[in-house]
Order: C-alpha cells, then structure tokens, then sequence
C-alpha cells in the first residue's frame, strides 16, 4: 500500500491523537503537487528526446523557448513557499505515523526544496547563463585543441559553484554540496576513500596484464558488421534482458542516452559503426540497463521520491551491471554467440567464442574515457575526482589544470597525454557545470559488482540460466531488491539492504581479478 493510498482514506489507518486531518491534507496536496511536478517535467524530456533524435535544425531555435519556458514553470513550482508550508505540517503530524514510506517521501521532498529555495535566483541565472556561453566554447576549444579559450569560461563556473556550494552548505568540504546533488548522502571523503582503495588495487592488475603480452585476436571487432544487422541483434538482445519495446522505444542519436519519460514510456538511443561492434552492441545493453530501472520502478508512485531512481550511482549500477557482468560473461555469450554468428555470417569466420570473449574483455590503457574498458575506466573517473574535488577546494587553480591532468594521467594510465582536446578538454561535463557526476560511474561498477555478487548467492541458478538466455530470475531479483523501492532508502541503506554490506570496492577488484587471470594469466 503507498502512502499515498494509506493517508487519503480515512479507514485505511488507526486513529491517533496527534494526527490531524490537517496533516492528511497537506500530505495529499504535497504529493499532487509532486506529481504535477513530475508530470511537467516528463513534457520536457519528450521535447529533449525529440530534440536529439528527430527536431528538424530549423526547429532547434523554437525548441530552446519550449524548454526554457518549461524550466521556468518548473522552477517556480519547486521553489513554491506553499511546498515548504505543506512539508512543515507533514513533519509536524508524521512522526506519529507508522507509514516508512511517507516519512521517506517527505524526507527526500524537504531535502530537494531546501536545495532548491537555498539557491539565490541571481545565482540560478548566472549559473545558466555561464554554461550556456561555456558549452559553445567548449565546443570549439576541444575542437581547435585550444584550453586558453575555455580557460575564463572554467574559472567562471568553478567560482559559481563553489559559491553554490556555500549557499546549499555542507559539513565537509563544499564537494560534498556538489556531489549531493547526483548521490545524496554521499561525501566527498568517503568516495575518495572507496576510489583509493580500488585505484590501488587496479593499477598494478592492468600494469601486469600489459606486461604479460597477451592480447586478443586483431580485428575480431572490427570488421563488417552491417548496421541493420546490428540494430536487429541489439534489439533482441534488449528484448531477451527484458526491456519491454511495448512500453519503451530504441532510437538512433549522436550521444546514446536513456530518457524515462513516464509510466509505459520508456526511450533508449544508440548510434551505429558499420565497422566496430562494440558501439552499438554495449551501449544499447547499457542503456537498456537504465530502461529495465525505469520501466520496473513502480509506475503507481509516479512524481513520489519512492517511485523515482534512488541515485546516479544505482541508476549507473543497472546499465553497468547489464553491459559488463551480463553482457561481457562468458554465460551470456554461450547463448549469444550462436546467434551473433547468424546475424553476421561470414563476418566471424574463424572466430571461436573465446576468441570473441577476449576480444570484448581486452584491457588497455587509451587516453578517451568513453572509448576506455571496463577495467581502466575507472582510473580515467579517479582522475576526474581528485582534479575537480581540488579545483572546488582552491587547491588547484584552472590554469594549472591541463598540467595536473597530464601528470595525474601518466601517473595513474601510464600514458602521455599529446594534446588537451585528447586530455582535460574531452569531457562536456565541467562545462555545464556537472562537478560531482563524474564518481557516479565508478560508484555504478561498485554498485553493479556488489548486487550482481549479491544476487548470484540468492539465485543458484543463475549461471545455468544466463547460458540459455533466460534472465527472468536477475531481473525479478534486481525488481525486488532495487527497482522496487525507488528512493526509499538512500543508496547506502539500499546497497546494505540488499547486499547484507556497504559498499566497498572487493567485489569489482574480484571481478576485474578473475577476468584477468582468465585471459592474461594475472592473478
Ligand atoms: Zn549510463
């Protein structure tokens, strides 16, 4: 029963003293706001999906008043003082109230309008306006390999959020404001304490699996793979996992993403190389990952932060845990590479099943993340933490950066890095001000590694059902222990919960150990 349900009829709980019908009612309006809310918020992701995907040029000016004027609604709305009133009076009559639900949603309510109402609008509006003007330099900088032309664009947007994270306010350090807005709860001492623990295991691993000289097959990877074939492959391997195509749609775009949009409404993007498999293949397995969250969290608590993701590193834990534990296991391939050898006849000639795998799990140091393996990847996230962690403390001034950055690179990827439009300047994300995202991806292997280690002990059948392709019990254990309770509980209580620990970095430093010991010889 949601909390929803249990407070708007009036036999659905025990009488008590202290609750009165005031507390009913604002809890009522509180979450029909919420949900108004939501719903708005939902018009502005269609319009974001269609502006990725299929919005004419000649639309793209038009698009940006549609969203902007979205944005304002939506802004007003959540900084609402009728929100705070309605809030005060469920913490007021709450307490008394033996209903977990509602007392998370009104938690993570409050916790998103203070945040909302702590930001000064002048500084909503510089905000907007400093990354607007950044990410058309950006654009060009990374394109002309030019940092001096970010360079003030990057000063202006550190200051204004370090000035942000002073007006949200903080315990530890102003990283932690920042972070909080994409893993609430989490700190910046503590992500930096898993990151050490994992960078120190990790890099003499891959050092060794350089060195032991092996590499996978050439070219597996890299041949014709037609592209019509890929989407048909992809998408079956999509629909196998259980992304629900009745409810959920796979289009093409230049940067893959996932958009939840709503209840039975759920878009994935790829893009396609004609001669590289991995693009298409691994990113629709990711983003489907994120699709199975959206569309198995639950669709009657729409707008409710319990029917909402709980965080971006759980919501990362789903595509990673699709993409690499399922998707890159020799027990999913048994089932696929047959099918894979259909699809593109010819193409794998020659090429065995573990010839395939190995060339899928191949570790090696490359300077772009994106295009990084599953292994070194995180060293790439390693090195972003401690960068802007530094450049919010004022430890590390923006035009030093391109030099930390190739130090820090050599020393953690043990590569030089030849140009910054293939070093500090490849990311978008300092320039629309995302500092804090970027540890959401390593806190997803972690996430994945733990639940997917966590789900193999409940599910003993587990391997002999990945090898024939069924996933129905994975999907149904992940429903239960993740999806099911969207933000109920933070991510920390939600990883405890359901893996019976914290999180630690153990179970990926075991995961990368044992593929490396299968296909270098590393233990
Ligand atoms: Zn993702």
């Amino acid at each position: 029963m949601t909390g929803l349900r249990a407070l708007s009829g009036a036999c659905d709980f025990s009488y008590n003293e202290s609750m009165t019908l005031s507390t009913v009612d604002a809890y009522a309006d509180l979450l029909r706001r919420t949900k108004e809310h939501a719903v708005l918020q939902s018009c502005a992701a269609v319009l974001g999906w269609d502006q990725q995907t299929y919005l004419p040029r000649g639309g793209a000016a038009f698009r940006g008043d549609q969203l902007a004027l979205l944005a304002a609604l939506a802004h007003d709305r959540a900084t609402d003082p009728r929100l705070g009133d309605l809030l005060a009076a469920c913490e007021g009559g709450l307490a008394n109230l033996d209903d977990d639900l509602a007392a998370a949603n009104v938690r993570e309510l409050r916790h998103s309008y203070d945040r909302a109402v702590k930001l000064p609008k002048r500084l909503v509006e510089e905000l907007a306006k400093a990354t607007s003007d950044a990410h058309e330099a950006w654009t060009a900088a990374r394109r002309d390999d030019d940092f001096a032309a970010f360079r003030p664009h990057l000063e202006g947007i550190v200051a204004l959020k370090r000035e942000e994270a002073a007006a949200v306010g903080f315990a530890g350090e102003a990283y932690d404001a920042l972070l909080d807005e994409y893993e609430p709860g989490a700190t910046a001492a503590g992500v930096a304490a898993l990151f050490a623990d994992l960078t120190e295991s990790l890099v003499p691993l891959i050092a060794a699996a350089i060195d032991s000289g092996k590499r996978p097959k050439a070219g597996v990877l890299e041949r014709d793979y037609p592209i019509d074939r890929q989407r048909w492959f992809a998408e079956s391997a999509a629909a196998a996992i259980g992304f629900d195509f009745s409810r959920g749609r796979l289009d093409t775009t230049a940067h893959p993403f996932c958009s939840g949009i709503g209840p039975g409404d759920c878009r994935q993007t790829t893009r396609y190389n004609a001669r590289f498999f991995n693009e298409a293949f691994f990113g629709v397995m990711h983003e489907a990952g994120h699709g199975l969250y959206e569309q198995n969290l639950p669709a009657d608590r729409f707008g409710q932060p319990a029917g909402g993701y709980c965080s971006l590193g759980i919501h990362e834990s789903q595509s990673r845990l699709w993409e690499n534990q399922v998707g890159r296991s020799g027990n999913f391939w048994r089932a696929f590479f047959p099918r894979l050898r259909q699809a593109f006849p010819g193409t794998l000639e020659g090429v065995s099943p573990d010839d395939f795998l190995f060339a899928v799990s191949e570790v090696k140091p490359s300077l772009i993340r994106v295009e990084a393996d599953e292994a070194t990847y995180n060293l790439h996230v390693a090195l972003r933490l401690e960068l802007e962690r530094a450049l919010i403390a004022g430890d590390l001034a923006v035009a030093d950066l391109p030099g930390a950055w190739n130090d820090r690179f050599a020393a953690l990827i043990g590569l030089t890095v030849p140009s910054d439009r293939e070093g500090c300047l490849q990311d978008i994300h300092w320039s629309f001000g995302g500092f804090g995202y970027f540890p959401t991806y390593t806190l997803g292997n972690l996430y994945a590694a733990q639940l997917m280690a966590a789900a193999a002990a409940a599910l003993p059948d587990l391997d002999h059902d990945t090898r024939r392709g069924d996933f129905a019990g994975l999907r149904g254990w992940l429903t239960a222990n993740v999806h099911a309770h969207g933000r109920r509980y933070r991510a920390g209580e939600l990883c405890e919960r359901a893996t019976g620990h914290p999180l630690d970095a153990a179970e990926f430093v075991a995961y990368v150990r044992e593929k490396l010991a299968r296909f270098y010889g590393v233990c």
